[in-house]
């Protein structure tokens, strides 16, 4: 059986000498070195762009200057694919199993089934949730978890409110402020974790209001949001502001369930443990991007692409040493 997802395909009981999971800036940068290497290797993914996805400019990956994020992740795919990767989209991997001495299965939604000698996930991180009363009910009706997403459908409201102190707020906070009339940036400290030039600019704006040491304690409304319910750490005031959008962007956190699942080590924080070589405690299975431990307080394009990078040598290496490596006279 072949499946069609995406535009690639992938055929059934498939093999490679790698399987990438996920299709960010570490995986689409893993498939470029591991083509290089000659490894034959597919890629599986949700996306393609990951959390580039969400972002609107990225202004920093060098050699690009500045550049739309959409745009950029179009130049990692046709990259990889030049080389002959297969980039296949609509994917959810579900399970990696040891099947043999030196095999994994790798399964997913939609019927996928392939295997290969080594496994290297970058799956980066899902969004972290407030966790207070009335969000979970409001997704989709004004709460929002991307604001370079659905800031142009805010376009004329009055206010929102935006929630947290990283680069995404900060970024969240300007782009919004373009669009609506008022915007609260709501931090739970009195100083940011943002790049300064972020912070520079929301505080150009004048139509941001900072609400600093403090917290959302509910948001508020029914058919669509009416108000957020905020308090003052550090005086115990409560107030209740009125807004038609609420745009929470706290960070984001690892997918803790999936990798116990197939038995990786994490560390405190919830990430899989890496060495120096993006190698994890399962031999033949590596590591990239958002998902690892290392370098948790600092998550760039280029320092995923850099992991995904050396992850996709260390496989390389893996297959040498095992004996496993075919290329470049494959069968
Ligand atoms: P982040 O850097 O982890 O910041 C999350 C923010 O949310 C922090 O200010 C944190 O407060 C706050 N927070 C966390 N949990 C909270 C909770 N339960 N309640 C209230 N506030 C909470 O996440 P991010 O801003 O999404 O950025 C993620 C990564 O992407 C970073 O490495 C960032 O540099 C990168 N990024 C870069 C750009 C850019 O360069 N243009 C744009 C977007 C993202 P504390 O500060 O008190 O911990």
């Amino acid at each position: 059986m072949s499946l069609r997802i995406g535009r690639p395909k992938v055929k059934r009981g498939e093999s490679f000498d790698l399987v990438i999971v996920g299709g960010g800036p570490a995986g689409l940068s893993a498939a470029i070195y591991a083509s290089r290497f000659l490894l034959k290797t597919v890629v599986l993914t949700v996306d393609v762009g990951g959390q580039l996805n969400l972002t609107n400019w990225v202004e920093d990956y060098p050699g690009l200057g500045r550049i739309q994020a959409s745009e950029l992740v179009e130049k990692f795919r046709k990259h990889a694919e030049s080389f002959g990767v297969n980039v296949v989209w609509g994917v959810e991997v579900k399970g990696v199993e040891r099947v043999g001495d030196s095999t994994f299965k790798v399964t997913g939604t939609g019927g996928v089934e392939v295997y290969a000698n080594t496994v290297l996930l970058a799956v980066g991180a899902r969004r972290r949730k407030l966790g207070v009363p009335g969000e979970e009910e409001l997704v989709g009706k004004g709460v929002s978890y991307c604001s370079v997403c659905d800031a142009p459908l805010f376009k004329g409201s009055k206010a929102v409110a935006v929630v947290g102190g990283g680069d995404s707020a900060l970024e969240g906070a300007s782009l919004l402020s373009s669009y609506v009339g008022r915007v609260y940036l709501i931090h739970r400290r009195d100083s940011f974790r943002a790049k300064p030039f972020l912070v520079a600019d929301v505080k150009s704006r004048g139509n941001v209001e900072f609400l600093l040491n403090s917290v959302v304690t509910e948001i508020i409304g029914g058919e669509a949001v009416r108000a957020v319910k905020v308090l003052n750490k550090a005086t115990g005031e409560e107030k209740v502001l009125d807004v038609e959008g609420v745009f929470i962007e706290i960070g984001f956190e690892p997918s803790i369930e999936f990798f116990k699942s197939i038995g990786l080590e994490t560390d405190d924080y919830g990430y899989v443990k890496v060495d120096e070589w993006m190698r994890t405690n399962i031999p033949g299975v590596f590591a990239a991007g958002d998902a690892i431990s290392t370098w948790r307080g600092f998550r760039q394009i280029v320092t995923a692409a850099a992991t995904g990078a050396v992850a996709a040598y260390s496989a390389y290496q893996y297959l040498i040493e095992k004996g496993l490596y075919r290329s470049p006279d494959r069968t």
